[in-house]
């Protein structure tokens, strides 16, 4: 097993400015700062009004910078979205209503009728249904791509791909793929990168620094930690990409309540501790399924073994606290008794916060160009528990899965 990484918090823009923790602990809102308040305030608005008729009059000239109506953020969403850019070293930030809002209004900033998009094989499954029934509804081509295409994306681009979207590590199967080297070919053609970072969040994977032109997150999960809100972001690399953004935003009506945006960034505060503490369980645990009989594979790029291993070590600061297990087969009476004799382990989808999450891939990943490796696939959040409990809960589940086997 590697030794683990620890964090990409000490990470700075230039020599000289705050690493990304401290810029994470003292990000604030002007107002806020003023009155010596340590955090920004939840603003409620829809109606702005205005002292003058003629800052009325060219009010939307000022959309990307100032707060001119509530549909479009205030004050609490504006100190969110600039503590996500910074923490992403990006342009600006568009906070959405989910992070499954921030995939669709990315996708639907760039493209239209008649155009094709590429989609890496081991995307979200919301990610892909989007695609298939919204986007092809729409008319624009879709097609699928296998995570380890590098600069052989070449072949699978048409004339009319206008944007390629990525998730790594994938989705359920955790391939990783060579996010730079992607981006160097979709820059060189003036196609739009648009990926979905909500695994290593912008404390381990920035990417926007490997050449992606927005950063997707589902702050439901990370950024947030504690399972008690929906919010998604998307961060973009330059000032053009940025009004696309906020543009398709505004115009599919999107908009985001200021407790969302307040409990976000709270969440935000705890990041760097939280994620080290996920890590480090996320180790622990494999340390101990790696020995048991029934694991034929942990799927986790931040194993020596991995196939991602490699491009993990070189691109990623850290490894959250998801990862897979590949088990043996399982038939419906043992998947039973391994998920219902848990008590730490919750059984439940929303992954990222403060609890240990054990699922069943079910339904099973769905791939268009690549294969699942056979045997019964589970999906593991560590959480924030103690690591032994954690194991003893394993253990005692482990151990009835054995005893009914010897039973039959
Ligand atoms: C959860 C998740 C999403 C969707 O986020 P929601 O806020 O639940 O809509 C998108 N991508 C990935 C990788 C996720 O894990």
């Amino acid at each position: 097993m590697n030794g683990r990484k620890l964090s990409g918090a000490e990470s700075r823009a230039e020599p000289g400015e705050a690493s990304l923790v401290t810029e994470l602990i003292h990000s604030n809102s002007p107002s806020a700062r003023a009155a010596g308040l340590l955090n920004p305030p939840v603003h409620r608005a829809s109606t702005i009004t205005y002292d003058t008729v003629e800052d009325y009059i060219d009010r939307h000239t000022r959309i990307y910078d100032e707060v001119i109506y509530g549909l479009y953020g205030t004050e609490t969403t504006l100190a969110l979205e600039a503590a996500i850019a910074k923490l992403e070293r990006g342009y600006r930030t568009v906070v959405t209503s989910s992070g499954t809002a921030a995939i669709a209004l990315a996708l639907s900033a760039f493209l239209k009728n008649g155009d094709h998009v590429l989609v890496i094989d081991t995307a979200y499954r919301s990610t892909r249904r989007f695609c298939d029934e919204i986007l092809s509804g729409a008319g624009v081509e879709v097609s699928y791509f296998p995570p380890d295409a590098a600069n052989g994306i070449e072949a699978y681009i048409r004339p009319n791909t206008r944007a390629i979207l990525l998730e790594t590590p994938g989705s359920l199967t955790f391939e990783m793929a060579d996010i730079g080297a992607i981006a160097l070919v979709a820059r060189a053609r003036e196609i739009v990168t648009i990926l979905d970072n909500t695994w290593a969040t912008p404390l381990f994977f920035r990417p926007i620094e490997h050449g992606v032109d927005v950063s997707i997150a589902a702050a439901t999960k990370y950024l947030s930690g504690h399972s008690d809100v929906m919010l998604g972001a998307m961060t973009a690399a330059s000032p053009e990409i940025f009004r696309r953004l906020k543009d398709a935003a505004r115009q599919w009506g999107n908009c985001v309540g200021p407790d969302e945006c307040y409990l976000v960034h709270r969440g935000l505060r705890t990041l760097d501790v939280r994620l080290e503490r996920h890590q480090r369980n996320a180790m622990s645990l494999i340390a101990w399924l790696q020995k048991q009989p029934e694991v034929r594979r942990v799927l986790y790029p931040a194993l020596a073994d991995d196939p991602g291993y490699s491009i993990w070590t070189r691109d990623f600061a850290g490894a959250s606290g998801l990862f897979g297990v590949l088990l043996d087969p399982l038939s419906t009476a043992e998947v039973s008794v391994l998920f219902n004799n848990l008590s730490f382990f919750k059984l439940g989808a929303s992954w990222g916060g403060f609890e240990s999450l054990m699922v069943p891939a079910w339904p099973p990943p769905v791939r268009s160009c690549m294969k699942v490796d056979e045997g019964y696939l589970i999906r593991v959040h560590a959480g924030l528990e103690s690591s032994d409990d954690l194991i003893a809960d394993l253990e005692l589940a482990f151990a009835r899965l054995r005893h009914r086997s010897t039973r039959e």
